[in-house]
């Protein structure tokens, strides 16, 4: 039996869309020199804004302004440059309700992930890399740590104002200069991070915002004074970007997809492992580069864990991002609910029985139920391919090692997850899961002093912790 819920809407007056924006460039907005596009509600299909799409000029343009401030900024003492870090944090939980309505009207994801999840670890990331800023000589990365020039970022739209904080703060804290290139379905909250940089009297030409799509992106990863290129997003397009930079002396760190295995032991404390399955795949609509997106369990229990699985899943709310009751917000754009719908047609075909429980959709928008698969082989495309959407596939094991093979035995490695009572187990498990993370009874944790990035196609660097500075000086390996 299910409870009836009264809508809870947060207000979105709070936020001001204003009808067009340009690009910021040199500390102020300008008009682009190339055409423009929309962005969308993805919950309603409503058009926000128009959004200037960068030329090469614009991005050649927006370069030059950081490599301008690049002078002024990297000779900046750390301290000074902390205080600038700073006081950009102290302004992002000061505006924190605006963003996270911003963030959910123009990405879909639930307030309550906005409000709770994402702006809170921005803010942390900005006053992480402040109390950096001037200890960098004792970060064990040389004894005299030097920026390494202008940096060209590149991020994707699942966690558009997080991935920011993850490229820009880190970079500024080590003396670099940016030009960030936003998701082209998600740029408002990047530009209202611009308006911040205003108001923090940030020097003119160290952050940078150009908005476009790939091509944008293409430009200012191929620029010839960019000194460092950070990129989070698909492996295909990080491949491309691989090849673009091949034969420079550009730094790269590639933040790429995943497939991670989510791994239940039969002596598993089962409640909390069932919050962990939900919380690992249907977090932020599956968006998530490492989402728990094949569940692993031991075969003793399978039965048990579907059966309670199911009925957490009957209970998981699907609407408006806006409301704080909702739990599953909005696919973020048709492209991606058609890719969705494709690859889960495909999973039926390849023979896996498919579960969602029954959920009454908006009637425009973009919308998927929470969905299982079960019936799974490894060889099947939704347990091998990346689905970026609330869809699980289960899979089951008998033995650690079947559970290590099967988790290992897919072409990425950004994260996984143990469930299981025993500390040596989970000791075990992690020394020999191919991953750059494993979290532990526990699943999407996130901290700034914790390094974050991935094995094999899921991209190398490390984002995030001590780790994360050596991305952004000279001769520095994490
Ligand atoms: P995407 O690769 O299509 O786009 C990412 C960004 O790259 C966008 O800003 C896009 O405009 C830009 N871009 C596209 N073509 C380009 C080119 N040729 N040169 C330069 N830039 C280009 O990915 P997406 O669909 O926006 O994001 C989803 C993907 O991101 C998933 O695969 C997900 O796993 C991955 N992701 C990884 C992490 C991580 O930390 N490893 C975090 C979040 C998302």
């Amino acid at each position: 039996m299910g409870f009836e819920y009264a809508p809870a809407p947060e207000s979105r007056s709070i936020v001001d869309i204003k009808a067009s924006y340009g690009l910021f460039l040199d500390g102020e907005f300008v008009d682009g020199r190339g055409s423009s596009f929309k962005t969308v509600n993805p919950a309603t299909e409503e058009t926000l804004a128009e959004i200037a799409e960068a030329s090469d000029a614009d991005v050649d343009l927006a370069v030059r302004a950081a490599r301008r401030a690049f002078r002024g900024w990297s000779r900046m003492s750390g301290k000074e440059r902390a205080k600038y870090l700073f006081r950009i944090a102290r302004i992002i939980q000061e505006r924190g309700r605006e963003l996270a309505v911003l963030e959910s009207i123009d990405n879909g994801k639930p307030i309550k992930e906005s409000r709770d999840v994402d702006v809170p670890i921005v803010a942390a990331h900005f006053f992480y890399y402040a109390g950096w800023a001037d200890k960098l000589e004792h970060a064990g990365l040389g004894a005299n740590p030097q920026p390494l020039g202008v940096a060209g970022q590149v991020i994707p739209w699942n966690f558009p104002l997080l991935m920011l904080a993850w490229k820009v703060a880190p970079a500024l804290a080590c003396g670099n200069t940016v030009v960030l290139k936003p998701a082209e379905t998600t740029p408002l909250t990047a530009l209202l991070f611009a308006e911040i940089c205003q108001q923090a009297d940030l020097p003119p030409g160290v952050v940078n915002i150009v908005t476009g799509a790939g091509g944008t992106g293409q430009a200012l990863v191929s620029h010839p004074d960019v000194d460092k290129v950070a990129f989070t997003g698909s492996t295909e397009v990080g491949k491309a970007i691989a090849r673009a930079v091949a034969g420079t002396d550009k730094k790269v760190t590639l933040e790429l997809g995943g497939k991670a295995a989510n791994i239940v032991f039969d002596d598993a404390p089962m409640d909390q492992a069932i919050e962990g399955i939900v919380g690992g795949i249907f977090f932020n609509q599956g968006h998530v580069c490492c989402a728990g997106s094949r569940l692993l369990v031991q075969e003793s229990v399978a039965d048990e864990v579907l059966a309670r699985l199911k009925r957490r899943m009957s209970t998981l709310r699907v609407g408006d991002p806006l409301d704080k009751n909702t739990d599953i917000g909005a696919i973020n754009s048709r492209e991606q609910l058609e890719r969705i719908r494709e690859l889960c047609e495909i999973g039926e075909a390849e023979g896996a029985e498919r579960w969602a429980p029954a959920c009454d959709l908006p009637s425009s928008g973009f919308w998927f139920p929470p969905t299982l698969f079960t019936g799974v082989a490894q060889a099947h495309r939704i347990a091998r391919e990346e689905v970026f959407g609330p869809v699980l596939s289960v899979l089951t094991f008998r033995t650690p090692a079947e559970a290590v093979e099967k988790a290992n035995n897919t072409p990425y490695g950004l994260s996984a997850g143990v469930w299981t009572e025993k500390g040596s187990r989970i000791l075990h498990m992690a020394s020999q899961l191919r991953a750059g993370v494993v979290w532990a009874n526990t699943f999407n944790k996130f901290d700034p002093a914790s390094p974050f990035g991935g094995y094999k196609e899921s991209g190398y660097g490390r984002e995030g912790g001590r780790q994360g500075l050596a991305a952004y000086l000279k001769g520095a390996e994490a």
